[in-house]
């Protein structure tokens, strides 16, 4: 059944739709990187879900309210206050987005030669982790490197992976556990509430603290109360709670389930870990008490974190994200299942099946899905998995093209849209030419590399044979 939007439209921002040429010739001139397009020539952006939520009148009144003070803002505090009441940390310091956070704990905790055990990593947070010479290591269960394998908690912990690594390095080699709820890039899947108590008594057994990526947390609870035994009739806060309850602290980035445009924090139970940051902080963020936010950011990121656990907005998030998923899995459209919490993956490999991996296939079709119907996505795949500290390439498992869905700002119509472009692209996949690397940033490649279709490359080099052939 349509769950229709809980809110009503009260402010628009108009989007405009271009011709095929104008984005063949957009596409082009970013590097056939979706990140370095100009967002006046996307129609519909589904590059993330961070920092592109549509606030509500709540939260800009509360942005009236901002107490710019340089310490002990108001807003500062009503922020600590909601965190403490729904996240159940004792201390939080916010900080400008998630990876400010993640800055503060790797440095905070990671000394040189450490392991730092995840379920699956996450770009920024991994490249924190090795900048402070940590090394990650993947916990997550098998399944969730294959994009076909559908369980409802595919974002799990395999334990026996978590326990050999212990054996294998020694506890005190480890300073904490990263858990991610949910999986990014697994496609958005949740952990169950018994893989999280299990990985917590683990870890309790070796004394080692645990630590989430809390980014999604809201969502993970949602798919807690949907799939899990024993869950149906708690409410999202209360999920959310027990959740966090087997953490002794969680980075969090604010764009994402706080429903604001920019903010984050880190939180903790550990009052000298709490006295630590505060210095830490000053450094990078800004004082304690605004940690890179300005009053009214606080109390807007205060006021999200309170809608973000309204049942209403959350079951909406879901059914839109599965409703896009469910349109382009019945037109035959590979994707990673299940459906997740944030975004729609689909599975470049299979998609784009005459391509190999070093022909970028993720990237490719992030591109052509660009032009094919100004849909802008984000390549998940070897771009972004990058090279180890000694310069060797990450090889990852999965090869994807998230399309985020932005809270609270699409419609289904605009959905509907989407799906036909993919739709599209996907009767037309074999004549997509794959794309060679011509720029090659050294960190966090992602963001800033460019490409070329390999046609023009190889076209080129014939040309400049013929080119030398005739001076000969
Ligand atoms: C976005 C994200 C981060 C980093 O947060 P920023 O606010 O972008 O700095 C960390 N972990 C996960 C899982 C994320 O999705």
């Amino acid at each position: 059944m349509l769950i229709a939007e809980p809110y009503r439209v009260k402010v628009v921002e108009p989007i405009k739709q271009t011709t095929r040429e104008q984005r063949k010739r957009c596409i082009e001139e970013a590097g056939y990187n979706t990140f370095l397009l100009r967002s006046q020539d996307v129609y519909i952006d589904f590059l993330t879900d961070s920092g592109t939520s549509a606030m509500s009148d709540n939260q800009w009144a509360g942005m009236m309210l901002g107490d710019e003070a340089y310490a002990g803002s108001r807003n500062f505090l009503a922020l600590e206050e909601t965190v403490r009441r729904y996240y159940g940390f004792r201390y939080m310091v916010p900080t400008h987005q998630g990876r400010g956070a993640e800055n503060l704990l790797s440095r905070l905790l990671i000394k040189p030669g450490d392991y730092i055990p995840g379920n699956m990593y996450f770009t920024t947070t991994r490249a924190h982790q090795e900048l402070n010479g940590g090394v990650f290591v993947d916990v997550i269960i098998d399944e969730a490197h294959d994009a076909t394998a559908d369980l409802p908690f595919k974002g799990n912990v395999d334990l026996a992976k978590l326990e050999s690594l212990i054996e294998r390095v020694g506890e005190k080699n480890i300073p904490y556990i990263s858990l991610a709820v949910t999986v990014n890039l697994a496609g958005g899947q949740p952990v169950s509430m018994a893989n999280i108590r299990a990985v917590r008594n683990l870890a309790q057994q070796h004394g080692i603290t645990v630590m989430f990526d809390a980014t999604r947390c809201v969502e993970n609870a949602y798919f807690i109360k949907e799939r899990e035994a024993g869950y149906a009739s708690k409410t999202i806060p209360e999920i959310l709670l027990e959740m966090m309850s087997y953490a002794d602290g969680c980075t969090m980035s604010g764009k994402k389930d706080c429903l604001v445009n920019i903010g984050g924090f880190l939180a903790m139970n550990d009052e000298s870990l709490y006295q630590r940051a505060c210095e830490l902080i000053v450094l990078f963020e800004g004082m304690p008490s605004y940690g890179g936010l300005a009053g009214r950011d606080m109390e807007a990121m205060a006021r999200g974190i309170v809608e973000s656990l309204d049942y209403d907005y959350i079951a909406h998030r879901i059914a839109q994200v599965r409703y896009l998923g469910e349109k382009l899995r019945a037109a035959g459209v590979p994707i990673v299942e299940p459906i997740g919490g944030h975004a729609v993956f689909l599975d470049a490999r299979r998609f784009l099946s005459h391509l190999s991996q070093d022909e970028f296939p993720a990237q490719t079709l992030a591109a052509h899905l660009y032009i094919e119907g100004g849909v802008r996505a984000m390549e998940r795949g070897i771009v972004s998995a990058g090279r180890d500290e000694r310069g060797k390439q990450h090889y990852p498992k999965l090869e994807l093209v998230r399309l985020a869905i932005p809270r609270r700002v699409y419609t289904y119509a605009h959905l509907d849209v989407a799906a036909e472009a993919v739709i599209r692209l996907f009767r037309d996949r074999d004549e997509v030419p794959g794309l060679k690397m011509v720029y090659e940033p050294k960190l966090l490649r992602f963001f800033t590399a460019r490409f070329a279709p390999i046609e023009n490359e190889e076209r080129a080099k014939v040309l400049m044979q013929e080119r030398q052939l005739a001076q000969s």
